[in-house]
């Protein structure tokens, strides 16, 4: 990837970069687009093994989000963090402020929030050094943890595809398929069982102790790369990005797909590729934005709890209006989604310039 070329072809603003050897930092934070408002997005803490992976990674995450907040109608734009390091084993508290320090050197045209390999703990140390920061603990004052809006948004999503295919929007008697079972994963899932009867769960995980835990719901349990090929009603990829892909699509024996994951689409012939095989692809930006709208009610004034989850359950009808979108116009649900974000950027760049 010509990194620069790449950029100016997807419309971004800025590629930020910083390291601070005292504490082993390297980072990156990509602003995409600030039309509605500052880039919002989460910091992901992940081991890429090269920088032209981590670059990739956090170009595309910072253009979903743009996308995400626009199709949702907030008031942000897109953009995303990522530290380059083990979760596991790297974090420490000297990282977490250096990054907040990063992340305070851009004078809040970026927000920053949790995102995979981070915990609350990690953002309250960043916090420490930037006010840019987004879904503190509700004891520090933030919206708290955005995995189980996220789960929540899923959930709504799976049920309009349920009604759009199935003609009913219950999963009861339904088997769903997860891959991976971290935080959105569990919120989805006690989510689906609290509302919906007899669900039969499938789930992977390369982590044992989120085995454990699927173990406990009595979930199905297969290995990693069973996933794609187990028979199930809908499949929820709920782990990293690029999994449906040419190689993974001809595998998956699913009617629907809809699950938490960001950038799950490798390119955009893996969306024509499920739709000519008959497989609702739920646009992931659409269905998972459950926690970046629980933030919004957190933004400039105190959270409200109800306020999130009432705006969260219009994702149920932004998927409805996608299926009919692309029914219509015949294009695949990720063409429709991503006009319906797009359209909405326009408008406000024109009624920007009419003022
Ligand atoms: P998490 O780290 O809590 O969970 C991810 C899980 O996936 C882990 O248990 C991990 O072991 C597992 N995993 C990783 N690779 C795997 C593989 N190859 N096969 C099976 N399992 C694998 O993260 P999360 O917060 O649940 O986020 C999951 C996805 O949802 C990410 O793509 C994230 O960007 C996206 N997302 C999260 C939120 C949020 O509110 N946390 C919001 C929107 C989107």
């Amino acid at each position: 990837m010509e990194i620069l070329e790449y950029m100016s072809q997807n419309g971004f603003g800025q590629l930020s970069a910083y390291t601070d050897p005292k504490v082993g930092l390297k980072a990156f934070i990509s602003i995409h687009d600030t039309t509605l408002g500052p880039a919002l997005g989460g910091v992901r803490v992940w081991p890429h093994p090269t920088e032209k992976a981590a670059i990739e990674d956090v170009l595309k995450l910072g253009k979903a989000m743009t996308y995400k907040a626009a199709a949702a109608g907030l008031n942000f734009g897109g953009g995303k963090g990522l530290i380059i390091a083990n979760p596991h084993k790297d974090k420490t508290e000297g990282l977490m402020r250096s990054f907040g320090k990063f992340v305070d050197s851009l004078g809040g045209q970026y927000l920053t929030a949790e995102d995979v390999g981070m915990t609350s703990r990690d953002l309250e140390w960043i916090a420490m050094e930037t006010s840019y920061v987004t879904g503190l603990p509700i004891s520090s004052g933030g919206s708290g943890d955005t995995s189980i809006m996220t789960g929540f948004g899923v959930y709504q999503g799976m049920r309009a595809c349920a009604q759009a295919i199935w003609g009913t929007d219950s999963l009861s008697g339904r088997t769903i398929s997860m891959q991976g079972f971290g935080s959105t994963a569990q919120a989805l899932a006690n989510q689906i069982l609290n509302a919906e009867d007899n669900v039969h769960l499938i789930i992977c995980d390369i982590d044992k102790t989120a085995i454990e835990k699927a173990r406990s719901l009595d979930a199905e349990i297969v290995d990693k790369d069973e996933i794609y090929a187990v028979k199930s009603d809908i499949f929820a990829p709920c782990a990293l990005g690029g999994i449906l892909n040419s190689g993974t699509i001809p595998q998956i024996n699913a009617s629907i797909i809809c699950g938490s994951a960001n950038n799950q689409l490798l390119d955009e012939r893996s969306s024509t590729e499920m739709s000519e095989r008959n497989i609702l692809y739920a646009p992931d930006f659409i269905v998972n934005a459950g926690g970046i709208i629980n933030i919004s009610c957190e933004v400039g004034r105190p959270y409200n709890e109800s306020d999130a989850y009432k705006k969260t359950k219009r994702i149920y009808d932004t998927i409805g209006q996608v299926i009919l979108e692309a029914k219509q116009n015949g294009c695949t649900t990720s063409v429709a989604a991503n006009r319906i974000a797009k359209n909405r950027i326009r408008l406000a760049q024109s009624n920007k310039e009419d003022l």
